[in-house]
């Protein structure tokens, strides 16, 4: 098996990576940065979503595990204590594989190019406005929904939406549900502009379609990135076809992980 460790770039982290390197060099697994059948992370659940996007293009090929060197994490949920027992997992038993949905991002530009980018998002894609208000059309399956004012909307995956969208109010997930939530960020709610006020939740093929419709720069983030996109036409937001694929060794239910994250012992 070829494996790949990536770190936070902390100390701790980095020190625990070259031992987890060792260690699986010594048991006979392949060190593979290229082409990885594994990716250890070792850091938090940002060091995770930074190898989701690393590894994006081989995401059939290549599972993830996390370890987490800081707070316990949602992706990275594995303690720098449990490293031998993971390690020796790894090396010895054929991993159990989780899936967990995506969100697909097509963003069309305003130029006479009409250019489409397509992203993949593991927890989350924002929208806001660079200054003042956002004003944008929200379409569901292609009909009109609302005109949203206010400061932005996000759109997030099952296993982001314990992040941002958590903080915004939405609902937790559980990463079983191929599905999309939509949650607004301090919309205006007046006699003049009216929108639902509630997170939305759309199953699978059901696409939402995000206009903004008054002059003002959009900035767009894709987890923890902001490309530069320029004037944006239409942000295009469903469930995507790929998923990532979690390296399973023991079991550690998701509802678990949020109450020990949230709520505590
Ligand atoms: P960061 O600023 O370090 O992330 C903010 C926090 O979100 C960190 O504590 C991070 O955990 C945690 N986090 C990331 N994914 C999570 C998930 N799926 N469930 C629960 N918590 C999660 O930046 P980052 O580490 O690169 O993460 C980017 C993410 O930050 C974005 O995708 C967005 O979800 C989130 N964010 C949240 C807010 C907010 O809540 N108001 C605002 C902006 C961005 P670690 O410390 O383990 O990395
Ligand atoms: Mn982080």
């Amino acid at each position: 098996m070829k494996f790949a460790v990536t770190s936070r770039g902390d100390d701790i982290s980095n020190t625990l990576k070259r031992r987890i390197e060792t260690y699986l060099l010594d048991f006979g697994l392949f060190l593979q940065e290229e082409e990885p059948d594994l990716v250890i992370t070792v850091g938090g659940d940002g060091t995770l979503l930074q190898a989701f996007h690393d590894y994006s293009h081989r995401l059939e090929e290549t599972a993830f595990v996390g370890i987490h060197t800081g707070h316990l994490g949602f992706y990275a949920d594995w303690i720098p204590e449990e490293v031998e027992k993971l390690v020796i997992h790894i090396a010895k038993t054929p991993f159990q594989v989780v899936e967990y949905p995506l969100l697909e991002v097509i963003i069309k530009s305003n130029d006479e190019t009409e250019k489409e980018i397509r992203y993949l998002a593991l927890n989350e894609c924002t929208v806001k406005s660079i200054e003042g208000s956002l004003v944008s059309s929200v379409e569901i399956k292609g009909e009109t929904f609302e005109i949203f004012r206010g400061d932005g909307l996000c759109i997030s995956t099952p296993s982001g939406s314990t992040a941002y969208n958590k903080a915004l109010g939405g609902a937790i997930l559980h990463p079983s549900l191929a599905s999309i939530q939509i949650a607004e960020m301090a919309s205006i709610n007046n006699r003049v502009y009216r929108t639902v006020g509630s997170p939305l939740v759309l199953p699978q093929h059901h696409t939402c379609l995000l206009k903004p419709l008054n002059n003002v720069r959009v900035q767009v983030s894709i987890d923890h990135y902001n490309p530069d996109i320029g004037e944006i036409a239409s942000i295009q937001c469903r469930v995507a076809d790929e998923k990532i694929r979690f390296a399973r060794f023991r079991p550690f239910p998701f509802w678990k992980r949020v109450k020990e994250s949230f709520i505590g012992d």
